[in-house]
């Protein structure tokens, strides 16, 4: 019987091995074809922008908008920026997928100012690869330029991780982005690790609270104490703290109690075409987040 045994197991083993192959392989040639799409999608105009609101937690006015990246592709729909984004990285794609994502926000935000919709800041996700490259403050100056962009319209957000992987050099391009008159944030914060001492050399703006935090903040004392420490940290820096993922109005009130300045979830809006909150914020007896119009 220990025979037997051994006879199950090793070919059970060698199934599980045939079975991993066979997903590795997948994903391998998956992954393959994405790349070779992600490089016509930018030519063959696949990628949109979808943009969050942010507003403020005292009074709900809205404050500024995300804007967030979105592939249609031809065959599978709307991918995911989780799913592409890395294999654009490894592709060396993102350089020219970020610029294009900042001069369409910039584009789009300029579009709302003169459609009566001011006052809005707009928020732009950065890739590791782009906080590491020599070309973004020129990138970002030539937009602010063409744009006619003000001080603080335009607000860049980098994770954590980015931002501590070779704090130097992120503190020497943040410092550069900065003194370009852009306002810098610091995204999913508390997911990543992080040195406060660095964390204060910085010159940051603004702390995202991540939503894992957010999203039992009313039951799980571990999430509601990293929430108000968090809070208590950005405030003593002079920083000022956006939650991301606001779902309920519990979680709202909660946020509102302990000082939160900007939220953002579902609560507020999902992410949506520009063409979307341009009519909703067109229409005066909406009770979605409105702009004050000019
Ligand atoms: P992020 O910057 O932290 O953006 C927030 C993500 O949470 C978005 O996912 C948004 O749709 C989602 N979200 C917002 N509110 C809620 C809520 O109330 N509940 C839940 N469950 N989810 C919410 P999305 O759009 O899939 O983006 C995922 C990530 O992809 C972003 O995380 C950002 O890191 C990255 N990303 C998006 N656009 C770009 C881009 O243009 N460039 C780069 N480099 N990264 C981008
Ligand atoms: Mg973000
Ligand atoms: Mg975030
Ligand atoms: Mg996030």
């Amino acid at each position: 019987h220990a025979d037997t045994a051994m006879y199950h197991a090793k070919e059970q083993g060698r199934n599980n091995v045939q079975f991993f192959a066979a997903a590795m392989n997948t994903a391998a040639s998956e992954r393959l074809e994405l790349e070779r799409e992600l490089r016509q999608a930018l030519r063959q105009k696949q990628f949109e922008l979808y943009y969050q609101p942010k507003v403020r937690t005292a009074d709900g006015s809205l404050y500024g908008v995300e804007a967030l990246l979105r592939w249609r592709h031809p065959k599978f729909g709307i991918i995911s920026p989780l799913k592409f984004i890395p294999i654009a990285e490894e592709a060396g794609l993102i350089e020219t997928i970020g610029a294009w994502v900042l001069d369409e926000a910039c584009r789009q935000l300029i579009a709302w100012r003169e459609a009566g919709i001011s006052g809005l800041t707009m928020a732009v996700n950065l890739s590791a690869h782009q906080l590491r490259s020599p070309a973004l403050a020129e990138q970002v100056l030539a937009c602010i330029k063409y744009y006619g962009l003000r001080e603080g319209e335009l607000e860049l957000e980098v994770t954590e991780s980015m931002a501590m992987n070779n704090p130097e050099r992120a503190i020497g391009q943040l410092q550069s982005l900065r003194a370009l008159g852009v306002h810098l944030a610091i995204d999913d914060f508390g997911t990543g690790y992080s040195s406060l001492a660095y964390l204060k050399l910085l010159p940051i703006q603004t702390i995202k609270l991540d939503r894992t935090f957010v999203r039992d903040i009313e039951t799980d004392v571990n999430d509601a104490a990293i929430s108000t420490a968090t809070l208590a940290l950005a405030h003593s820096l002079g920083l000022k703290v956006v939650a991301e993922g606001v779902e309920t109005e519990a979680q709202r009130q909660f946020l509102a109690r302990h000082g939160c300045d900007f939220l953002q979830g579902y609560l507020f809006g999902k992410p949506e075409p520009a063409e979307v909150w341009t009519q909703r914020w067109s229409e005066p007896t909406d009770d979605a987040p409105s702009p004050v119009s000019s």
